[in-house]
């Protein structure tokens, strides 16, 4: 029999273990893909699994939700969405969420595939009894009609691995931005969803990017893709001020939310300008209330806000295609700050958690 070695998140009385467990290797199912894992991100929403607060987790779970792997085996012919069948020995990525069914409410008439109630995502809502589900695995299970894409060629996947999922999170809240040519963009936060959506935002035609982060650390990465501006004061007055500096005293046309602090909210709407759009990114998990003020941040500011939610197939698909187009031109992979073994995942979380790094991966192959 052969064994795979997996990272197990398991919730015992009121805290979450981790240890690593072995697995048999799955049959496969027709239609159905065992990849052989290269690398799964460790991400923010992995902190939050560490510690509980994401509702409804069937623990114990498999975590690594953005994976990349090499085809090892297939159950009969499976095809991309151009039909072009897959091989074995193909580099490839799949979209984490699996079963939005295409026949709820939600789904068929406000067409908000993000809110379908029947998704499933790999590394999150699926348990570790069911399968290897997640990419902290040497192996991942794909069930028949998971959306698998072939990298392009010119795409490592190291490079691949460096936008994580905060690289169509950040097209996501680029596109509800409906950026204009020349307009200026703001956003707050350098992590890895904020940086994309000023990547995203300066290949959509934004005349200026800033980002605004009180860390400077985190604004490195910011600064190494070349936005047009950083901010990294520490009072909320001072980065307003910044940002008015930098507009005629008007705001930004369009801010985009990144920061996971509630109170960057009101910091937002305030460095908005009148009529401008604000987009909320930041806040996957429940971090608290912040006060507004209706007439000054809403109502006489006649501002557009918009709330983001996940991804769907298309925000993933032209991620990897716009992550291949622009590869020479952003560096991906230098945006890996360390790679770790299956062995070493707790360190891992332990760093994304302190903010001490901007993008820590697993190669569950090199333990
Ligand atoms: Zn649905
Ligand atoms: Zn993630």
């Amino acid at each position: 029999m052969i064994e795979v070695k997996a990272v197990v998140m398991e919730k015992i009385a009121e805290k979450i273990e981790i240890s690593m467990k072995s697995y048999p290797e799955p049959d496969l199912a027709p239609g159905s893909v065992l990849l052989r894992t290269i690398y799964s991100e460790v991400c923010g929403t992995d902190v939050h699994l560490m510690k509980g607060h994401l509702a409804g987790v069937p623990y114990p779970i498999i975590p690594g939700h953005i994976n990349v792997g090499v085809i090892e085996r297939m159950n009969g012919s499976v095809t991309d969405i151009n039909n072009e069948p897959f091989q074995i020995g193909d580099v490839v990525t799949f979209l984490d969420v699996h079963e939005t069914c295409h026949a709820c409410w939600y789904c068929l008439v406000a067409k908000a595939s993000t809110r379908c109630p029947n998704r499933k995502v790999y590394g999150i809502t699926y348990s570790a009894l069911d399968g290897l589900f997640g990419g902290w695995s040497q192996k991942i299970y794909l069930k028949p009609g998971v959306k698998i894409l072939k990298l392009p060629s010119n795409l490592t996947p190291k490079d691949f691995i460096a936008g994580g999922c905060g690289a169509p999170t950040g097209l996501h809240a680029v596109e509800r931005a409906t950026i204009r040519l020349n307009d200026t963009v703001a956003v707050q936060g350098s992590g890895p969803v904020g940086l994309f959506a000023a990547i995203f935002s300066m290949i959509s035609g934004a005349g200026q990017v800033i980002v605004v982060d009180p860390s400077q650390t985190r604004l490195q990465a910011a600064k190494m893709v070349g936005v047009d501006h950083t901010i990294g004061s520490t009072t909320s007055d001072h980065r307003i001020a910044e940002v008015m500096k930098l507009t005629n005293q008007r705001g930004a046309d369009v801010t985009i939310e990144a920061s996971g602090n509630p109170q960057a909210i009101s910091e937002g709407l305030r460095m908005t300008r009148d009529n401008g759009t604000y987009v909320v990114a930041g806040q996957y998990t429940d971090a608290g209330d912040v006060v507004l003020n209706p007439h000054w941040q809403i109502n006489r500011k006649h501002v557009d806000i918009r709330g983001v939610w996940g991804i769907d197939y298309s925000h993933f698909y032209k991620t990897v295609q716009l992550m291949a187009k622009h590869r020479d031109r952003f560096g991906w992979h230098r945006l890996v700050s360390r790679v770790y073994g299956l062995g070493e995942v707790q360190t891992a979380l332990e760093d994304v958690e302190s903010l001490k790094i901007f993008k820590a991966v697993i190669a569950p192959n090199d333990l």
